[in-house]
């Protein structure tokens, strides 16, 4: 029945998974029916947020009301839990990174299949202005061919002093910040990618890495750099975007930034050396004033309506599931072939 609104229990009543209570509140055609943590001061928060409280994972599968758990809890419990829930009838959204290795993705896949029930990632940051921006930019060529990419976020907090710092726990920034990012590059491109080299860091003595750089050669030419930085007192742009026809930058999530092309009306006007440093240069000149166009960054075309929305119209059968599994899968496969590159310091040179 279309018309029936969704119920769905969050299991993990952490800070993502509480943040998931207002997602769910702002949304329509779902509601939160209630919350399970086997922490006891997380249940209490749930209470006062006016979330029921379950006892036990088995008491929200057995609760026959239950449409939908939303799995936040940390990732190496994922996939036993969510396998689960599928088996109990009820439809799954996970949080990313959904697994560890594309394998355990499969095995979860499998058994949505099997119980012919919804299981879907939360790869929320596909719907953020700053990537869906770089996105149109691209497509509508906005500088032209885009030929490289860099695509960063850097903090200097480091990794924040919980599960995150284990590696028993699926933690490292790899696969904390570094599944937002793959997962927008692999949208950004039609193309396959031909080739993978990365390194890992681990400036702050973990056990997992505290970030990471790689570069990935897709075989279009074009070539992306993506980084992500837990030890970065002054950070680079969120975006540095270069194409054949001018160079586009947003330096922030206030999407901040701007837009500078060649001038297509005014011929190349030669630049005048200027002094760098102690000598002169032609070559690193500022391109001059006529021949360039500044602009500012303009908002994004399409910001359709988000996760939840699509989640239920999705469960109603009108649309389309917005992060299918075989995408969240290629960005494990990338994810377990930058860690290889990083052990062997190697080029992985491999088609995904
Ligand atoms: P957190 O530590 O704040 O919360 C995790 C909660 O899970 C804790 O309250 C813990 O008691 C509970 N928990 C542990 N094992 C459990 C189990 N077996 N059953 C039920 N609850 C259990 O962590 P967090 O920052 O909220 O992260 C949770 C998940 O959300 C992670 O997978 C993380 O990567 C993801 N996350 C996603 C985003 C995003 O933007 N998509 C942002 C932050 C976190």
């Amino acid at each position: 029945n279309s018309e029936e609104t969704l119920q769905l229990v969050i299991v993990g009543f952490g800070g993502m998974g509480s943040y998931h209570g207002q997602l769910v509140e702002q949304a329509e055609g779902i509601v939160v029916r209630g919350a399970y943590d086997p922490i006891e001061y997380r249940m209490e928060l749930a209470s006062t947020r006016g979330f029921r409280t379950y006892d036990s994972f088995e008491a929200v599968l057995s609760d026959e009301e239950v449409d939908v758990v939303l799995i936040a809890t940390p990732n190496d419990v994922h996939k036993e839990l969510a396998i689960q829930a599928l088996q109990a009838g009820k439809h799954v959204i996970c949080e990313k990174p959904v697994t560890v290795t594309g394998a355990e993705l499969l095995e979860i896949a499998e058994a949505a299949e099997k119980a012919q029930r919804l299981f879907t990632v939360h790869q929320n940051r596909r719907w953020d202005e700053d990537f869906l921006i770089i996105k149109d930019l691209m497509s509508q060529k906005k500088v032209g061919d885009v030929f490289h990419l860099e695509s960063r976020v850097q903090g200097a907090n480091g990794i924040p002093g919980d599960w995150r710092q284990l590696k028993a726990y699926g933690g490292g920034m790899l696969l904390d910040w570094g599944v937002h990012l793959l997962d927008q590059l692999l949208l950004l491109t039609d193309s396959k990618i031909e080739s993978v080299h990365a390194d890992l860091s681990y400036i702050l003595g973990t056990e997992v890495d505290d970030g990471f750089t790689t570069t990935i050669k897709f075989k279009d030419g074009l070539t992306a750099v993506i980084e992500v930085g837990t030890t970065n007192y002054i950070k680079l742009p969120r975006w540095y975007v270069k194409g054949t026809e001018g160079t586009a930058v947003i330096y922030d999530w206030d999407l901040s930034g701007e837009i500078v092309t060649r001038n297509r009306e005014v011929a190349h006007v030669e630049p005048t050396p200027i002094q760098a440093g102690k000598g002169l240069t032609k070559t690193m000149a500022p391109p001059s004033e006529e021949s360039t166009i500044r602009r500012p960054i303009e908002k994004a075309e399409d910001l359709s309506d988000g996760f939840y929305t699509n989640l239920v119209s999705t469960l109603h059968g009108a649309s389309r599931q917005a992060v299918p599994n075989h995408e969240v899968h290629r960005v494990l496969t990338l994810i377990e072939t930058i860690f290889e590159s990083a052990e062997k310091n190697a080029v992985i040179v491999r088609e995904i």
